[in-house]
């Protein structure tokens, strides 16, 4: 069974951190949405370590 989970196909749109939904296409930018469930995250997300880096305040 699939997972009805789908996720926003633009993650360098205007958000800094994916975008789930239930229908076909993101409810915050209007881009298309995939099946998020094969991919937690986005690997190709380079500039994730910078924005923890960035987050020094924090204690993990
Ligand atoms: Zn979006």
């Amino acid at each position: 069974m699939r997972s009805d989970i789908h996720v926003c196909s633009d993650p360098e749109a205007a958000h800094d951190r994916p975008v789930y939904t239930l229908g076909d296409r993101c409810p915050e930018c209007g881009a298309p949405a995939e099946n998020g469930a094969p991919a937690p995250f986005d690997p190709t997300d380079r500039y994730g370590e910078y924005r923890r880096r960035a987050r020094s305040d924090r204690p993990d």
